[in-house]
């Protein structure tokens, strides 16, 4: 990964200045020996298919470790979430509350549906969504006879969202709950874990999340009829008889038992992930807390997060300078950073959507960036971008 001509990445500086440094990924896969162990090992005993051993150790494992009774592995987690709506009864012409400060998975899984999102302002507490506005949003749409199939909340920057509030809400109308936490494996809300809220969880493997298979994703579930619905759908919905009879339209969903060996080696090392992800977390915090025009990722005290990215939102006028010299200054020195979400309601794709409030993601993407956070960073890694930073303030 950090082979620059294998990546593309300079191998000088620009403008030609030299520059002995490899390039600093945000959040790069960091796998080894283990995984390397257990891949060749799966190879070797040819599972090489979309089942196998492996693929049904990494979903107990991964079922155990949220503390939910089923988990269907997938191939990534905009997958997991496509048949999480569907399992919510999401059809066409129906609408779903989406948290507008997201990655776009979230709302494309929607419009796979013919469903239109609905979305809504975040907290400026966690940048995840506003409960009150979704108990709002649910009250307004009870009373005009347009609730929605179903709310999907994202667990932003591995940071639950709040799900006491937020299943209080949907309770009340009858509406399901989807937790997006393909950012948040490993983090916790009040004791339970990201992933365990609502109808279901979703998690992604993705070359950049806290763990990876490179490319993968994952539904979890307490409810039995929506992982045995969920693993059907995946497998091109083919009854069980000898030959092939289809009633429904399915997909090709599955993961394959070779990722799922990584997965699991990747799993086996979680609480080290994390633990070298809060570290850069405090090391930032404790080289850059003091800068003026400054502001860390507010973290709740509901919850422990799983520290997958640290960002900061800084204010040009007292810092010194805005997102984007800062963003220039680390590419310059072959550091990979990125603004926050750009939030949906601002995308072209989505411009005919509607969006209740807009002022907290709004001000999080212009002046939030995200720094390198990979579990792999080195000191050396660290103080560059702290030196980088600190160098643009003044
Ligand atoms: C990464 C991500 C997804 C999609 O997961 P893939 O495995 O890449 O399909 C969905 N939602 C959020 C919030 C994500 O960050």
């Amino acid at each position: 990964m950090t082979d620059n001509a294998a990546t593309g990445a300079w191998p000088s500086g620009p403008r030609g200045e030299p520059d002995q440094y490899q390039k600093i990924y945000l959040s790069p896969p960091d796998v080894g020996d283990l995984e390397r162990k257990l891949l060749i090992e799966a190879f070797d005993s040819n599972w090489v298919a979309p089942v196998g051993p492996d693929l049904n150790a990494f979903e107990a494992q991964v079922a155990d470790l949220v503390g939910v009774r089923h988990a269907v592995a997938l191939a990534s987690g905009t997958a997991a979430l496509h048949l999480a709506l569907i399992a919510a009864g999401v059809r066409r012409g129906d609408t779903v509350l989406v948290p507008s400060f997201t990655f776009v998975a979230s709302a494309n899984a929607v419009m796979y549906l013919g469903a239109r999102p609905v979305f809504l302002d975040s907290t400026p507490e966690t940048w995840n969504v506003d409960p009150a506005l979704v108990a709002e949003e649910l009250r307004n749409r009870a009373i005009r006879g347009q609730l929605p199939r179903a709310v999907i909340a994202v667990d932003m920057y591995g940071q639950c969202a709040d799900y006491d509030l937020l299943l209080t809400a949907c309770d009340r109308y009858g509406v399901a709950l989807i937790e997006d936490a393909a950012e948040a494996l490993g983090a916790s809300y009040r004791g339970r874990a990201a992933g365990s809220f609502g109808l279901a969880g979703v998690l992604s493997f993705n070359g950049n999340k806290i763990i990876t298979t490179g490319g993968g994703g994952m539904l979890v579930t307490d409810d039995g009829q929506v992982a045995t619905q969920t693993r059907h759908l995946a497998t091109q919905a083919r009854e069980p008889l000898p030959h092939y009879e289809h009633r429904s339209v399915g997909y090709n969903y599955r993961l394959s038992n070779l990722l799922a060996a990584v997965g699991r080696g990747q799993l086996q090392r979680l609480d080290d992930l994390i633990a070298a992800r809060r570290e850069t977390n405090r090391y930032y915090r404790a080289a850059l807390g003091d800068l003026p025009g400054l502001e860390f990722m507010p973290i709740a005290d509901y919850g422990s997060p799983n520290w997958w990215l640290t960002c900061v939102l800084v204010d040009a006028d007292t810092f010194g300078a805005g997102r984007d010299e800062i963003l220039a200054a680390l590419s310059r020195r072959n550091i990979e950073a990125r603004p926050a979400w750009k939030p949906m309601h601002l995308q072209p794709l989505f411009s005919d959507c509607v969006m209740r409030g807009g002022a907290v993601s709004v001000d999080v993407f212009r002046r939030g960036v995200c720094l390198p956070s990979g579990s792999a960073l080195t000191d050396d890694d660290r103080r560059r971008v702290v030196e980088t930073v600190r160098a643009v303030s003044r």
